[in-house]
Parts: structure tokens; C-alpha cells; sequence
């Protein structure tokens, strides 16, 4: 466990930011009844009787564009979630990759970061 960052405030932000992903992750999506860290974008909903073939496509797009976001949100939301657990933990800041602590201001910058400066690809 790290003496030298506040774990706490971290906590609290990560708290924060888990609620406001899964809002969002809520809000173009459903998640997964099978998994529940998967969310699936919400089928457009298509009018048979009025469906041209414009309102098809953006319907279509649409759909991409959220599967894209959730994709994104979904990553966010797993990172948080495994952050959350290295603080239950006491394991909370150090690098997945070479397990020395992670600089505090990366921390700060993001506090679900899974790794040190130097491994952050
Ligand atoms: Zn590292």
C-alpha cells in the first residue's frame, strides 16, 4: 500500500467518475445480461412504414457511432472498476507492467491509470 498519495481522494474521484460512465453507458446502451461489464448499443428502432432508405442509413449510423462510444465508455468504465478493486485492495498505484508506483501527477491526471509514465502504451 502508498503512504506517500492521498488513496482516499482518489477513491472518491474514481467513485464519481464510475457513476457518471454508467449513466452515460445507460444512456445509448443496455448492458449485457450475460456480462455484466458489456454493454451493446440499443437497436434503432425501425418504422416499417416509413422507413426510406435515408432515415435506414442515419438509423445505421447511428448505431455505429454509439457502438464506437460505448466501446470507449466500456473501456473507461472497466479501468474504474479494477482501480476501485486495487484500492479495496491496498494494491491502488502501482504500474501493471514493472509494479514500481505510478507518478502521483499521472494519478491525478487519470486516476484509473493502470501504469507508470514510461509504460503508458
Ligand atoms: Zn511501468
Amino acid at each position: 500500500m502508498r503512504k506517500d498519495i492521498d488513496t482516499k481522494y482518489f477513491k472518491n474521484k474514481l467513485a464519481e467518475e464510475l457513476l457518471l460512465v454508467e449513466k452515460e453507458l445507460n444512456d445509448i446502451g443496455r448492458r449485457n445480461p450475460d456480462n455484466k461489464n458489456d454493454w451493446e448499443a440499443e437497436p434503432t428502432v425501425m418504422n416499417q412504414d416509413s422507413a426510406d432508405e435515408n432515415e435506414t442509413a442515419d438509423n445505421i449510423e447511428e448505431f455505429e457511432s454509439n457502438t464506437a462510444v460505448l466501446k470507449e465508455l466500456e473501456i473507461r468504465y472497466n479501468d474504474i472498476k479494477d482501480a476501485l478493486v486495487k484500492i479495496e485492495k491496498d494494491e491502488y498505484g502501482f504500474c501493471e507492467v514493472c509494479k514500481a508506483p505510478i507518478e502521483e501527477d499521472r494519478l491525478i491526471a487519470n486516476q484509473a491509470a493502470r501504469t507508470c509514465k514510461e509504460h503508458m502504451q
